[in-house]
């Protein structure tokens, strides 16, 4: 049974990008007011475009590295970019975003005694050697390579709720999120279910890095939305972390394979070297969010590509991404 909850002021941090977005759809369907704080690293105002005149909805130009002063009752604290191309553009940043960032965020939270939810996610589990992963397993992650800006900054980050919960009692929801895909990725940002689809439609060659038999887990973002706000929602002893993906696990050229049949294309695959710290196999247990939430993916794998497959489609005839 979901708690009763009242209108709500909401703050969105990385409210502009993918999964931002439809968090921000989500929330103001439910009928809170939604603040949304973005510095367009990654995201676009064109995400939110059509949230832009609802008399709910405020979009705002931040940088949560710098401090915020707002008045809120819940955080969702999503700012960071997501994807390996992006986090390693410049990825001191990338640190300062999850470190900084929650640091202000936090404190932006224990001055108004405000619930905060953080994005963290599967990289913290690094390459795994526990599988599939369970929240008490702690992880296999490199240090000092090219993908720990972004995996030590969200540990960083999940050690920094739990000492403000330990230390300021305050309330924590620290979801870590598992491959997200659906309407709204980024054309361009390298991610595979993105990279596959606008390869597959443009006609050219599919790109699977070393042989393809690394497996992810693919979670379609509404399946995602849902657990997010049912995190946020449940009773204040529940902290996380707790896992949310979809456990349905599949090779990298399963997906390739998919991805073709489903868009009728005549793609070749081609196969390219592997980036290094890429993690061999990656799938959610997901007993915790099951015991806890009440909550399992409903999506199929692929339902949720044929979506997605539209909005790519629709998107490229409209000359965008090319
Ligand atoms: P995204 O890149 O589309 O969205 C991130 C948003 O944060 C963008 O709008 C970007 O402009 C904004 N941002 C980046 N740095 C910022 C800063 N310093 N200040 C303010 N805004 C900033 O990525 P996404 O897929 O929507 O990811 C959202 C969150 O979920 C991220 O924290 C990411 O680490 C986490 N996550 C996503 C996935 C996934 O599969 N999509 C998986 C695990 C975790
Ligand atoms: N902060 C903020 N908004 C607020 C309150 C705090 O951005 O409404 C930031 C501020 O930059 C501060 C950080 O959060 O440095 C941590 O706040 P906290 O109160 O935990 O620590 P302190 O102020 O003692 O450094
Ligand atoms: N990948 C691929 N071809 C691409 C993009 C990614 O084979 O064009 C692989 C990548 O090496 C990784 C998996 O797909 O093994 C998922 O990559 P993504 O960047 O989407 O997410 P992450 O590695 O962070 O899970």
């Amino acid at each position: 049974m979901r708690h009763y909850n009242p209108i709500q002021r909401i703050l969105v941090t990385g409210g502009a990008g993918f999964l931002g977005s439809h968090l921000c759809e989500r929330l103001l369907a439910d009928g809170h007011e939604v603040l949304c704080a973005d510095n367009f690293f990654t995201g676009t105002k064109a995400n939110v475009a059509h949230l832009l005149d609802h008399p709910r909805f405020e979009l705002m130009r931040h940088d949560v590295t710098f401090p915020l002063y707002v008045e809120v009752d819940q955080i969702y604290n999503l700012a960071c970019p997501a994807s390996p191309i992006h986090y390693q553009h410049d990825p001191v940043q990338t640190t300062k975003t999850s470190v900084h960032g929650a640091i202000n965020m936090l404190g932006l939270a224990k001055r108004l005694r405000a619930k905060i939810f953080q994005a963290s996610t599967s990289e913290v589990y690094g390459d795994p050697a526990v599988h599939p992963q369970v929240e008490s397993y702690w992880g296999n992650v490199n240090p000092i390579g090219l993908r720990s800006c972004y995996d030590e900054g969200k540990r960083c980050a999940e050690t920094l709720f739990f000492d403000y919960h330990r230390q300021h009692r305050l309330q924590i929801k620290v979801a870590r999120i598992f491959n997200t895909y659906g309407p709204r990725m980024h054309p361009n940002d390298g991610r595979v279910v993105s990279n596959f689809i606008v390869q597959a439609l443009k006609g050219e060659d599919i790109t699977i890095y070393g042989e393809g038999q690394q497996t992810r887990s693919f979670c379609f973002v509404s399946d995602l939305i849902e657990g997010f706000v049912r995190l946020m929602d449940s009773p204040p002893e529940v902290t996380g972390p707790i896992n949310l993906g979809n456990p349905g696990e599949f090779t990298i050229r399963e997906l390739a394979e998919m991805v073709l049949e489903l868009t009728g294309s005549r793609s070749r695959l081609v196969f390219q070297p592997l980036p290094p710290d890429d993690p061999t196999q990656r799938r959610p247990d997901i007993r915790l969010a099951q015991e806890k939430l009440g909550w399992a993916p409903t999506v199929p794998l692929r339902e949720g590509l044929l979506h997605t497959i539209g909005y790519f489609d629709r998107l490229l005839s409209d000359g965008a991404g090319a």
